[in-house]
């Protein structure tokens, strides 16, 4: 009888999704049997899966099954994998896969998303920028995900005297930017909590020289800020944010900031690795929280054997350190992988010319490669 029991939602999803979940949940057992935890995975529909099974079921037809959501909040963790393939790609659809994905995050309530961006030395040239710019880079950025533009007011007026291009009539949009104190602080608390396992560097991403949102952003930010006074706290302004992000990504430990801004700074950050196989996200909220790869369902290589799995067992990482609170496990798994990578070992998708054919791997191949890392 093991030690702790946490009931997890696997949610394999379509294309290389059971493929790669296949090995994220080798990793979770191989794991669980060192930690002295069971982890009870039990898998669920979604996306397209979902869309094909409640069709051949001869019920309604949806992305997100009812029993999949009731399993998903009941859980003490959700991993996903990716949704989505041409098979379901008409647009004119009603029912469509990524519907499931957006579902399931609203219905848990899912406020704060976290994109760790570590850049590993044996891929250093996978990037863009240059060695010396990105080596040691490892951050973490915090970015809201309920609230701000994207959830304001989206409004367009037509027929608006003087909106057209040289005095006429013409169209006029609006979108409204809104954020309430405590949408701010629970997730800025939660960055510094962050930041506190980590290298006790907050940097607080605004736009406080020109937006009032920001402004309160700033002021709740400061109030929270002085109440851990172990932890070095910055502001910086997004524009310039998007400057030093590519200039100097080393000095960003933890990086926290609002939704849109989060949006697009995430993206940016995300090129620094080079390679989307190795990015792992989690969302989270007062419930379950939601664990995935930042990669989409690949369907160009599914059923092949070759997709990465890297990002998926990364997302495990994630899982063990924030719903679990297991940060022993968390570093010997981000340890193990980083330990594989420095040995050669390789997907074909982070592989380069200068890598011998014998260290190419196979999906299942790359994650025994981890297991045998974490022993
Ligand atoms: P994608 O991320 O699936 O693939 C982009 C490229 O990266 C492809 O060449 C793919 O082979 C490669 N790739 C991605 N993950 C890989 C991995 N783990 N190992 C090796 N190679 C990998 O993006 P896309 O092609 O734009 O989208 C494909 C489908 O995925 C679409 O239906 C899209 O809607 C869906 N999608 C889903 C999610 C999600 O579930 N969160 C996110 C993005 C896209």
């Amino acid at each position: 009888m093991a030690n702790k029991t946490y009931k997890i939602v696997t949610l394999p999803g379509d294309g290389i999704g059971p493929e790669i979940m296949a090995q994220a949940k080798r990793v979770l057992a191989a794991i669980g049997q060192a930690y002295d935890v069971d982890f009870v995975c039990q898998d669920h529909l979604i996306g397209g899966a979902a869309i094909d099974a409640t069709r051949a079921a001869g019920e309604e037809v949806t992305a997100l099954p009812q029993a999949t959501l009731d399993a998903a909040k009941a859980a003490d963790a959700v991993l996903l994998a990716a949704v989505g393939g041409p098979k379901w790609d008409d647009p004119t659809s009603p029912v469509r896969p990524e519907q499931g994905l957006l579902g399931i995050r609203k219905q848990l309530g899912l406020y704060l998303n976290l994109r760790p961006v570590r850049v590993y030395q044996a891929l250093i040239g996978a990037s863009t920028l240059k060695p010396e710019v990105l080596n040691g880079s490892d951050l973490l950025i915090v970015r809201e995900l309920t609230g701000g533009l994207y959830f304001g007011r989206h409004d367009r007026e037509h027929n608006v005297a003087g909106a057209a291009y040289g005095g006429g009539t013409g169209q006029k949009a609006v979108d409204s930017m809104e954020y309430s104190e405590y949408e701010v602080e629970r997730v800025v608390r939660w960055a510094y909590d962050a930041a506190m396992r980590r290298k006790r560097h907050v940097i607080s991403v605004d736009k406080a020289n020109v937006l009032e949102t920001s402004r309160l952003w700033r002021e709740v930010t400061h109030r929270i800020a002085a109440e851990y006074p172990d932890v070095k706290s910055e502001d910086m302004l997004v524009d310039n944010t998007a400057m030093q992000l590519v200039a100097n990504p080393r000095q960003f430990d933890v990086l926290v900031t609002e939704n849109t801004f989060g949006d697009i700074l995430s993206d940016e950050a995300s090129m620094l690795t080079g390679s989307l196989g190795m990015l792992a996200s989690a969302s989270l909220g007062d419930g379950t929280a939601l664990y995935e790869p930042s990669h989409g369902s690949a369907p160009d290589i599914a059923g092949r054997g070759i997709a990465n799995p890297l990002a998926q067992i990364l997302s495990v990482e994630l899982m063990l350190r924030y719903s679990f609170q297991m940060d022993e496990a968390a570093n010997a798994l981000a340890a193990a992988v980083e330990g594989v990578l420095d040995d050669g070992w390789r997907t074909v998708d982070i592989a380069d010319a200068s890598t011998p054919q014998d260290r190419i791997l196979g999906t299942e191949a790359m994650g025994t490669k981890v297991i045998d890392a974490l022993a």
